[in-house]
């Protein structure tokens, strides 16, 4: 045993009381970025030979380093995705930490892994698909439809054998650029559906049929979206499902950003079609309250992902005896040493009950309700279209991108909000507009009304 000194255990009770503050802190700071000379220039040299002490190390951070991030938490960050981890969650994501659990394995992880797999019961219901549907937690939506996308291609490899060599993933322009990236490192080229809200299924099957055959031959997989990034439009899954199964082609949900909606009764049917799919891949991390970083794929048929994602070598095989049999986290997803980066969700979960994440999840689709409504009801701004999930666009009359770069700066560097443009293509081409993401429950109407009377004259 080694025994714990006096400076550990106050180092603790200080990180502790700090984890503590923050987490009871509903309106953090909204720090912003400086140089990294300039913060180098304010904490000197950290990594020493001697070290410089957890109190110095711990005070440098506190007065001086965090200060320049952004809380993602903060209620008038509303760019990008935020995110609005749960107490409940962030505390067990401590937890998680302190009890150094190996998540790759049923052997070494079980209780833990126990945990994460009630956890993704509960999302694969929201899903609706099939009995024998499963999935695992990734360390995100890239992660994930890389996962996804490697499962799907290495299906269409055994179906065609080693001919197969370069395959052809077909998806909208709306979907993320992780699809784009990921088909990088894949090696799968990616033909674009350009539809400029929805993908629907006559569209889909429009490209395909257009299609010269050779190409049509390397096409393996469609990917939908559900819940675009830039404005929340969720593709017409049912219709694409119904391409993909005439097709036969492997069908993807990338709802990493939207899947948390699946809960909303309001916009449950926007997703209906879902079901369908071979994989779905969903961010807890986003709309489901859940601390960095945490991801999730599901799979129709866990079978085909851990063919293809499952790795083989003389250390690991103990792990796939008959006398450590389980659930074996590693095999179904690109990552082998893992955190169990899904035990903060349930315990979550555990703690609060499905329908406070439901009225959570709906809240912040009533605020871009609320926020559309302020916009309409201000004489300098305009709707660009109706809200969609928890995302609002929206343009001030006459202003060129470069005042809407600058409002951000100044809104930002003041404190006050961060809110970011973004483009959007309507009738008149392209567009730099306004964008409102929602995912904090405690953002309230008052929050949009402050943020909305920086952008009057
Ligand atoms: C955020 C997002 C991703 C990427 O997820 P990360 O967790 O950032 O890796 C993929 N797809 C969609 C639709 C997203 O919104």
């Amino acid at each position: 045993m080694h025994t714990i000194d006096l400076d550990t255990v106050e180092m603790t009770l200080d990180v502790m009381k700090y984890a503590i503050g923050r987490i009871t802190n509903n309106q953090p700071e909204l720090g912003s970025p400086r140089s990294e000379a300039e913060l180098l220039e304010a904490v000197g040299e950290t990594i020493t030979p001697e070290g410089i002490g957890g109190e110095k190390a711990f005070a440098l951070f506190k007065d001086v380093l965090v200060k320049a991030t952004v809380p993602i938490d903060h209620p008038r960050h509303l760019a990008f995705v935020p995110a609005a981890p749960s107490r409940a969650a962030v505390l067990f994501d401590l937890v998680t930490s302190a009890s150094s659990i190996h998540g790759a394995y049923w052997m070494e992880g079980a209780g833990g892994i126990f945990c994460e797999n009630r956890a993704m019961d509960w999302l694969v219901s929201l899903t609706g698909m099939p009995k024998g549907a499963f999935g695992v937690f990734t360390s995100g939506g890239t992660a994930a439809n890389l996962s996804a996308m490697v499962a799907a291609r290495e299906a269409w490899r055994k179906k065609g054998g080693e001919s197969r060599r370069k395959g052809i993933i077909i998806t909208s322009i709306g979907a993320h650029s992780s699809i784009k990236a990921m088909a990088k490192v894949i090696d799968a080229e990616v033909k674009l559906v350009p539809t400029e809200d929805l993908m629907r299924g006559s569209e889909l099957q429009e490209a395909i049929s257009g299609m010269p055959p050779e190409m049509r031959e390397c096409l393996f997989a469609v990917v939908g979206t559900g819940g675009t990034t830039n404005a929340g439009i969720v593709d017409d899954l049912d219709g694409i499902a119904e391409v993909c199964r005439k097709e036969n082609l492997w069908f993807h949900v990338d709802a990493a950003y939207g899947g948390g909606a699946l809960l909303a009764d309001s916009v449950r049917h926007l997703f209906n079609g879902i079901e369908k799919a071979d994989s779905v891949t969903i961010d807890p991390h986003k709309w489901l309250f859940s601390p960095y970083d945490c991801g999730a794929v599901i799979y129709r048929d866990p079978e085909l992902a851990r063919e293809a994602h499952s790795q083989e070598g003389s250390y690991l095989d103990i792990f796939k005896d008959e006398g450590a049999r389980g659930f074996n986290p590693a095999d179904y997803q690109v990552q082998l040493t893992r955190r169990l980066r899904g035990l903060p969700l349930w315990f979550s979960l555990a703690m609060h009950g499905t329908n406070q994440y439901k009225w959570a999840v709906e809240r912040g689709i009533t605020l871009a309700q609320q926020a559309a409504g302020q916009i309409q009801a201000h004489p300098d701004l305009e709707l660009v279209r109706e809200p969609s999930l928890s995302c609002v666009l929206f343009r001030r009359r006459h202003w060129t991108p470069s005042q809407y770069t600058d409002w951000t700066y100044r809104n930002h560097k003041a404190g006050l909000a961060l809110v970011a443009p973004t483009q959007w293509r309507g009738a008149s081409g392209m567009e730099t507009v306004l964008r409102f993401c929602f995912i904090n429950p405690h953002t309230t109407e008052q929050d949009i009304s402050v943020i909305l009377e920086t952008l009057g004259d």
